[in-house]
């Protein structure tokens, strides 16, 4: 087994391997989330930055997804069997008027947000739809705080799988739902936050639904490509740290994951720091990291107007605390003041993002004052999803209620 991808559970004291084909949600020994593994390359580093690159002048379906370019660190799929929107491919683009840009030698923001579905998420939904597919699954299925639905709705429409989102009633942005509706998803409002409908949605396990939350590790497979295309923008000269929104923290615990294998493959040798950023008011990981205690205590319940990352028992705790630990990152929190300035000088850039992105700017700044990140340090914000997904924040926000 071991020459081939398995999965493998992600807690180390327990590291029981699995067969890929039996699609376990979690290990069926100790109840710990599962990693996917995917055997290292031999190739010449190189050899495969230049293959990488030259892909990109290629039209080829396979080629033109930022995602499936990075194929070789990714499970292998016949090329008609995968279900992709040429997802990927996102700009990094320099900071030029914020307060940080003049603090730190260089800032950048990479903009997730100009996927197919407006987030970071179509990155790793690509992998866990055609995973779905190849499971022979009849439905897809997720909870989410709405983000997830969307990208969910879209990939398994190209699929043509039937797909159902429980979304927590009346805290998701309508703009989310509009877009899960429009590519036809079955929406369940359940009653509570993200937590109660993601509890709703494995108790529902069994009906032959197929999870695609982020507890199915192939989701994180593809977002690990974020870190690879980042690398390559960067002439695989990594940045000093890396800034990245916690909500579920899939996405901490994917990009630890495609650091590890960039180290063990020898395409990088610096470890660039992962922190990751919370709202005051959904920080359950903030907390855990700042009172090094041993287990995440769960937030009843969160509350932050960036509702991407309002989330209270976020299920990848440990794999981002794993990679926390690889990178020798940190996690920390940032005020609701904090996210609406940062959100608004985000905005001024003519870049634009939705609120939980804005947390990594209202961090660096706050990490840069401190004197926490050295002046002469690159640094990257890894903005997750489009302005135009939370209009009305920004609505909220504009002063035209007063009649500016
Ligand atoms: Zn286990």
């Amino acid at each position: 087994m071991p020459d081939a991808v398995h999965l493998r559970c992600s807690d180390p004291a327990c590291a029981a391997t699995l067969d890929a084909r039996d699609n376990p949600l979690a290990c069926p020994r100790c109840g710990g989330l599962l990693d996917v593994v995917v055997p290292l390359p031999q190739a010449d580093p190189r050899d495969l930055q230049r293959a990488w690159l030259e892909r990109r002048r290629s039209n080829d379906a396979l080629d033109a997804s930022g995602v499936w370019r990075f194929r070789e660190f990714l499970p292998a799929y016949p090329a008609p069997a995968l279900v992709s929107l040429r997802e990927g491919n996102t700009p990094l683009l320099d900071a030029r008027h914020v307060p940080a840009a003049s603090r730190v030698a260089r800032l950048f923001f990479k903009h997730l947000g100009w996927n197919p579905t407006g987030s970071f998420k179509d990155t790793g939904m690509t992998v866990g739809i055609t995973e779905a597919k190849r499971a022979g699954a009849a439905r897809v299925a997720c909870a989410s705080t709405g983000n997830t639905a969307a990208s969910m709705a879209a990939y398994a429409a190209r699929a043509g799988l039937p797909a159902r989102a429980y979304l927590p009633r009346g805290a998701v942005s309508g703009a989310k739902l509009a877009q899960a509706i429009d590519y036809g998803a079955e929406i369940v409002e359940v009653d509570g936050n993200f937590d109660a409908a993601l509890a709703r949605l494995v108790a529902g396990a069994g009906t032959g639904e197929y999870f695609v939350n982020s507890l199915n590790p192939f989701r994180l497979e593809g977002q690990k490509t974020v870190i690879f295309e980042l690398l390559e923008q960067l002439q695989w000269s990594p940045p000093d740290v890396i800034v990245v929104p916690g909500g579920n923290l899939g996405n901490v615990s994917a990009f630890g994951k495609a650091i590890e294998e960039l180290v063990a493959s020898g395409l990088i040798a610096k470890r660039p720091r992962l922190v990751v950023v919370q709202a005051e008011g959904a920080n359950p990981f903030a907390r855990l990291w700042r009172s090094g205690a041993a287990a995440l205590e769960p937030q009843r319940d969160p509350q932050t107007e960036a509702t991407a990352i309002r989330i209270g028992a976020p299920a990848s705790w440990k794999k981002a605390l794993r990679a926390l630990r690889f990178t020798d990152g940190l996690a920390m929190d940032v005020s609701e003041n904090a996210i609406r300035d940062a959100k608004a000088a985000i905005g001024r850039e003519g870049i634009g993002c939705e609120p939980a992105s804005a947390t990594t700017l209202a961090a660096i700044e706050q990490l840069a004052a401190d004197g926490r990140i050295d002046r002469d340090a690159t640094v990257v914000a890894i903005l997750t999803g489009h302005a135009l997904k939370d209009p009305d924040f920004i609505m909220r926000h504009s002063g035209r209620e007063r009649g500016v």
